[in-house]
């Protein structure tokens, strides 16, 4: 069996086989059968749960050579040819690919003529929403007067962006998304028709994956029995769906944490080669992302419908909830304005490098002035969001900060100079770790821990419960390191957990700078470079994001 062809083998033929989408549906056979079938609708949902399919059965219903019909005979010239796409009264149009006024200009006239071979000619604008402002235009006199041999059906993903003069001239469905058990139901009887061997839960399994687009489901499942040799079995279903993606997303993630530009490029060209959809990738990133941001707010989280949480809960040792909260943001934006770049891959690039400029020096010292601002020290913007703070104590919707104000920053990632030497005086804890050199993850440990004692090579410390993850094997051995190293002694650290509150430096900074928090707000929203990024990229100020200087 080959690649996509029980997709196309079991694409509906008729209104009864849709799976869901009642409403449209009846108002389509409605019509149909008492021949008053309105001239345009818009369908309106996520990709994959019918929008075309129902516009080519209308097609078919309208032209079917036994009459006009609700149920079209499938086996007419006009049905098969419609089946296969080569209706000649049947134009079907991809605005994301056409958005020149020309297209539109002879869409138009053409829709003049009578159908050349049925009794209609059947108009289907898929992403309707992306015609030019002079396309909607030229579409519009057509609605406003439409001849009697033409239907028009616009399909859209996005109806915010279709101009309400259009819109009045339609007759709108929503179509919902499809419920993995609606999914699954179609794809159990396709697999007993076809007498292939499956087990409930890999077609449940992929129903689920499916995310309500029954193409989605029919291409995995076509993909899944391809990769079982014919059969469906739970566990290569389970390998198929995962294995390989997250290896991908969490190679990306990895990649960003690092700043390894080059090696987030390779990943991009390699996911590209293999014809994977870029803007998948981005919306899984913002799954793994959000993931990470649940284990940081609450490390015993478990979603029982997930199996992976292990290599999530690796990951989120690498990726402080701060980073998730931001590199999350840019991906789902990433996502959003993919349609509006050059090329998907474009798009995906660019949302990657953002999240590398964005990301917060972590190791930048010293405060950066708003510009206009710096006579009134408060009212700045902290040098990257690495000022420490107590944020990775709270839940990840606290302390994040979008483009809009983390781009003051972006100019100003010097990191300090490593000094040759350092010691610790007395035991002062704090006075040393705004001397060291530390980034990210293991920063936010050294933040998180207060010494309690020390004793030749062995250091004690304490860290509060509240934020005990930090305190994993891998970011204590990275901290030991940095602090042997730096310190140009060995250091070995033993970490203690306290239910109690403790004077970490994080703690510490976070009761000094609370008063200074509505003035900087303030602040922000005032500033010119702010307010700029606001108008021309829709940047936000995340609210509770901003941070006063200490
Ligand atoms: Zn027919």
């Amino acid at each position: 069996m080959s690649y996509q062809v029980l997709a196309r083998k079991w694409r509906p033929k008729n209104f009864e086989q849709v799976v869901g989408q009642e409403a449209v549906k009846q108002a389509l056979v409605n019509g149909l059968d008492n021949d008053r079938v309105h001239h345009a609708f818009l369908l309106t949902g996520t990709r994959g749960v019918g929008k075309t399919t129902l516009a080519r059965i209308l097609a078919k219903s309208l032209n079917c050579e036994t009459g006009v019909t609700s149920t079209p005979c499938g086996e007419c010239g006009s049905c098969v040819d419609v089946d296969e796409g080569r209706f000649v009264d049947m134009i079907e149009i991809d605005a994301a690919s056409k958005t020149g006024v020309d297209d539109i200009r002879e869409l138009i006239e053409n829709a003049q003529y009578s159908p050349s071979r049925g009794r209609f000619k059947v108009y289907i604008i898929d992403e309707v929403h992306m015609l030019s402002r002079n396309a909607f235009n030229g579409l519009l006199k057509t609605l406003e007067e439409p001849p009697p041999h033409v239907k028009f059906v616009l399909a859209t993903t996005d109806a915010d962006k279709i101009p309400v003069t259009i819109l009045s001239r339609c007759l709108r469905f929503n179509l919902r998304r499809l419920l993995p058990e609606q999914i699954g139901g179609y794809l159990e009887q396709l697999l007993s028709s076809e007498g292939i061997e499956a087990e409930a839960s890999a077609i449940e399994r992929i129903a689920r994956a499916a995310d309500g687009s029954m193409r989605d489901g029919l291409s995995l499942l076509d993909q899944a029995i391809a990769y079982g040799g014919g059969k469906l079995q739970d566990a290569e279903v389970a390998q198929m769906l995962g294995s390989v993606d997250h290896a991908h997303l969490a190679a990306l993630i990895d990649a960003v944490v690092a700043e390894d530009g080059d090696r987030l490029l390779e990943i991009v060209g390699e996911l590209s080669a293999q014809a994977r959809d870029l803007e998948a990738v981005l919306m899984g990133m913002a799954e793994v992302l959000h993931r990470i941001c649940l284990l940081h707010c609450a490390p015993a989280y478990r979603d029982p419908e997930r199996s992976d949480w292990e290599s999530i809960s690796q990951l989120a040792e690498r990726v402080s909830a701060e980073d998730a909260q931001l590199f999350y943001q840019i991906a789902v934006q990433g996502a959003r304005d993919i349609g509006l770049a050059p090329d998907p891959r474009t798009g995906l690039e660019m949302a990657l490098l953002r999240m590398l400029a964005f990301r917060p020096a972590s190791a930048a010292s010293g405060p950066v002035p708003v510009p206009g601002k710096a006579e009134k020290p408060v009212r700045q913007v902290p040098a990257g969001r690495s000022t420490p703070s107590s944020q990775s104590a709270e839940p990840p919707s606290k302390g994040q900060v979008e483009p809009a104000s983390a781009a003051p920053t972006s100019t100003s990632r010097a990191k300090p100079t490593k000094a040759p030497t350092l010691s610790m005086e007395g035991d002062d804890w704090h006075g040393l770790l705004e001397r060291l050199d530390l980034t990210g993850p293991v920063r936010e440990l050294a933040r998180n821990i207060e010494l309690e004692s020390r004793a030749g090579e062995q250091w004690r410390f304490v860290i509060p419960e509240t934020v005990s993850h930090y305190g994993s094997k891998n970011l204590v051995q990275k901290l030991e390191t940095a602090l042997s190293s730096q310190l140009g002694q060995t250091v070995n650290l033993v970490l203690s957990t306290s239910a109690q509150q403790v004077r970490t430096p994080a703690a510490v900074t976070e009761d000094a700078r609370g008063k200074a928090v509505s003035e900087a707000e303030r602040a922000i929203e005032q500033d010119p470079t702010v307010r700029s990024l606001k108008e021309t990229m829709g940047a936000i100020v995340v609210e509770d994001s901003v941070q006063p200087l200490q």
